[in-house]
């Protein structure tokens, strides 16, 4: 078999397959062609956060944890080897959980681990791909051919940070949504707008320079393009978001609902929300703003919004490459291609968040890619677990209102009795899967990884 991708998901699968027999390759491409985040060749490499999330099993990411551990995760493991205090968190050193994991794969006698670009996707192996979201180009371009165009997506995009000594505060104030304005010291600023005012700044924003994106990105500058397909639903940039109507913005990220502008006394027409970003407090993110337009563009349209007029952009709002499919109608439970039953897909790619997620979707890709190619029937994962219900909605959601998805309660199949407290819930949900995944273990206990 082989895995496209030495990442978390890539590491995952191999070990998986490889453990239940199967030769597996690794075609990893660093440090032959590097991404715009990896910084290292080494495999597992967590390109920015060191924390894998809670340690607790009633918070979602904890609970994720705890069913890895049991069905044998060679990453959770590597993650506890190189585990750093940090709280109630799983935090690691970086180099050590990459260099355990490397380890473990270049010495498995089942695996090989090739340092090279795969361009193409075979049609006549089993292949699990978990390129990741800055899967090369070459490789995005076979994806979309087996997918079809409309099925992939590539970007997420960042919202500008304001330096706060640089906001006019005789004009934006700080509230939090429906405070009582007496206290003056909500956690947000807000710049509010008259109606003239918003709707002067949305003409300017829709006639800003955007950024042309390179190579492979810029031959998806197409009119879908403008209307925000290839974009995160929840995260569109707001010059895109802006052209879907003249109110578009006052009902999204400006709305001004809740707020109170304490030198008129009313609510605003619409306000921009500022929340901090640093924890000295010197520095301020605007809220829902992700954009692509040039710098200079957004230091001359952002300065027109009441309060910023001489902001300081500490950052500016930017897109990155974060590649995905939609994957509801092209992936079964097992995921697994409908159309293609040899190909696979785990990780980021998948349409997952977050690094729990991507190590999950590795293991099950390599149990359901291994159980394939020896022709047995894999067992579904319950869904009332946190893995199965992500595998549930990988392969079910709304396909037209798909959104990559991260471990969270909310993805779960509700309970039989409503729980009296968000705590007792998540606890709850913790028992329950907990003991479908032992349940499904003893039913299944023939097969070697139960
Ligand atoms: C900049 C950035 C920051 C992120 N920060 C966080 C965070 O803090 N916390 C969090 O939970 N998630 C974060 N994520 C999201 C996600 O959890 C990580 O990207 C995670 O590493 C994804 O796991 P993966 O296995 O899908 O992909 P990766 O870990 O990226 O692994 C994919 C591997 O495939 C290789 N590859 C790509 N194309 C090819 C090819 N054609 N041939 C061979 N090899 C190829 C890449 O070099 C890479 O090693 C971040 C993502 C990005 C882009």
């Amino acid at each position: 078999m082989i895995v496209i991708g030495g990442g978390l998901a890539g590491c995952e699968a191999a070990w998986t397959a490889a453990n239940q027999g199967i030769r597996t390759v690794i075609f990893e491409m660093r440090p032959v062609k590097m991404t715009g985040a990896h910084t290292t060749s080494r495999l597992a490499e967590l390109v920015c956060s060191n924390s894998l999330g809670s340690k607790l099993s009633d918070r979602a990411s904890g609970l994720f944890k705890e069913e890895l551990r049991i069905l044998g995760s060679l990453l959770v493991k590597s993650a506890e080897a190189a585990a750093l205090p940090a709280g109630n968190a799983l935090a690691v050193d970086r180099d050590l959980f990459s260099e355990s994991v490397e380890a473990a794969i270049s010495t498995h006698p089942n695996i090989t681990l090739i340092r090279a670009e795969m361009t193409e996707i075979p049609s006549d192996l089993p292949v699990i791909i978990a390129s990741g979201p800055l899967t090369s180009d070459a490789l995005s371009r076979a994806v979309s051919q087996l997918t079809g165009e409309e099925n992939l997506f590539f970007f997420d995009a960042i919202a500008p940070v304001i330096a706060l000594d640089s906001i006019n505060m005789e004009i934006a104030f700080r509230a939090s949504r429906y405070d009582r304005e007496e206290t003056g010291d909500g956690d947000y600023i807000n710049c509010p707008f008259s109606k003239e005012e918003y709707e002067t700044f949305v003409d300017t924003l829709l006639s800003g320079e955007r950024i042309v994106l390179k190579s492979f990105e810029a031959a998806l500058q197409s009119d879908t393009n403008k209307n925000g397909k290839y974009f995160f639903e929840g995260c569109l940039p707001v010059e895109i978001l802006a052209a879907r109507g003249k109110d578009a913005l006052a009902f999204g990220p400006l709305r001004p609902v809740g707020l109170r502008d304490p030198r008129t006394g009313k609510r605003p027409w619409a306000a921009l929300q500022l929340r901090q970003d640093n924890l000295a407090g010197d520095q301020y993110n605007m809220v829902g703003f992700q954009t692509n337009l040039k710098y200079s563009e957004q230091q001359r349209i952002f300065r027109t919004i009441p309060g910023l007029e001489n902001a300081v952009f500490e950052r500016y709002g930017q897109m990155h490459r974060n590649s995905y499919i939609a994957a509801p109608g092209l992936l079964n439970s097992k995921l697994q291609m409908i159309q293609h039953p040899n190909v696979f897909f785990a990780g980021q790619l998948a349409g997952v968040e977050g690094y729990m997620g991507n190590i999950g979707t590795g293991l099950i890709a390599g149990l359901n890619a291994a159980s394939w190619i020896q022709g047995i029937d894999f067992p579904e994962i319950p869904s009332e677990t946190m893995i199965g219900s992500m595998l549930y909605y990988l392969s079910h959601a709304n396909k037209e209102s798909f959104q990559p998805v991260k471990a969270n309660f909310g993805i779960m199949p509700p309970l039989k009795e409503p729980a009296r407290s968000k705590q007792e819930r998540a606890k709850q949900y913790a028992s329950r899967s907990l003991s479908a995944l032992q349940q499904c273990r003893m039913t299944n206990s023939q097969s070697s990884t139960f």
